[in-house]
């Protein structure tokens, strides 16, 4: 589906948009015919795609850790276009060591981007998707939402909370009329693993640290953001988007091998968990969820 038409274009909200899987939803949304407000800390490269597309890019800088001034450039964004159709909160880091090893600062700034950043964008745009009665929140997780290992907990962690309240506001959204996909993509060659930060090493996990390594193939398993940007758009302009979505075939066999894993070990212990309820009255002073 092309809109080479301006006045039918969507104006999509996508954050990261300097850089890697976020640039590429750019460009293809911009392809397309579409507009985009195009997020990020440093928009240099957004400026200069603007050369190009001109009045359909809307390039702003803004760091979506600061929940005002994410307010404020929401504000801006719709002033500008009238509108916001699709939003993509896609802006993220990674920060790689072992749990007992990161320090306060880290694991907050782990949380402050990838799960704050996102909440900032969703209750900023929320007030006008629920006017329009339309729209579509695109959350870029990760295979690392569904599953976590050694060295990516805490990115996991910020995750795993971004598909928590994601879950949430697609039920509370879908009552206006609102769409919500949480995206798990597996591994694309963009920035993050150039950008990525490390904690200080505790020796005691060297020989832990060897046997990952001895577990990690050398040969390439990554792609072409590109495709990434082919498959979003297949979803979004398909006519019943799905609540979560696995870009790539690693991470899908992995997340499905995953599921069944914990299916078996729930039933394994089904006697157990039954065990653990019989409804008794309430105690006095509890009352009824209003
Ligand atoms: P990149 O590092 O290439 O891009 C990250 C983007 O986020 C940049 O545009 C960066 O711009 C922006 N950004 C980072 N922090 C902030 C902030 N505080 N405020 C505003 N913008 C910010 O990485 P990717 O394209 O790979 O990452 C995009 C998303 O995809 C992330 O959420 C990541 O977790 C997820 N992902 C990526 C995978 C991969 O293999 N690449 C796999 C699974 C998930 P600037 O620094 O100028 O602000």
């Amino acid at each position: 589906m092309t809109f080479s038409n301006v006045e039918h274009a969507r104006v999509w909200f996508i954050t990261g948009a300097s850089s890697g899987l976020g640039y590429e939803f750019t460009k293809k949304a911009l392809e397309l015919g579409d507009k985009v407000v195009g997020i990020a800390r440093n928009i240099e490269k957004l400026n200069e795609l603007k050369s190009q597309y001109e009045e359909m890019l809307l390039p702003l800088r803004l760091d979506v850790t600061n929940r005002s001034d994410v307010f404020a450039t929401v504000e801006t964004a719709i002033k500008h276009f009238g509108k916001i159709d699709i939003v993509i909160n896609n802006a993220g880091n990674m920060i790689m060591g072992m749990i007992e090893e990161f320090n306060e600062d880290e694991v907050r700034s782990q949380m402050e981007t990838n799960f704050y950043g996102a909440v900032w964008v969703c209750q900023a745009v929320m007030p006008y998707l629920r006017t329009q009665g339309s729209g579509h929140i695109i959350q870029i997780s990760s295979i690392g939402g569904l599953i976590s290992g050694p060295m990516s907990g805490i990115y996991s962690a910020s995750k795993f909370a971004l598909e928590g309240f994601s879950e949430a506001l697609a039920q509370e959204a879908a009552h206006f009329g609102i769409k919500v996909t949480i995206v798990e993509p597996g591994g694309y060659w963009t920035n993050l693993y150039l950008k990525m930060g490390f904690t200080v090493q505790n020796q005691e996990y060297d020989s832990l640290r060897e046997e990952l390594a001895k577990q990690y193939s050398t040969d390439s398993v990554d792609s072409d953001p590109k495709l990434a940007a082919e498959a979003i758009m297949k979803m979004i302009n398909s006519e019943n988007p799905p609540l979560r979505l696995i870009l790539g075939s690693i991470v899908y066999d992995l997340a499905i091998e995953n599921a069944e894993q914990r299916i078996s070990t729930w039933k394994e212990w089904e006697s157990v968990s039954r065990s653990a309820e019989h409804g008794i009255p309430a105690p006095e002073g509890y009352g009824i969820i209003e």
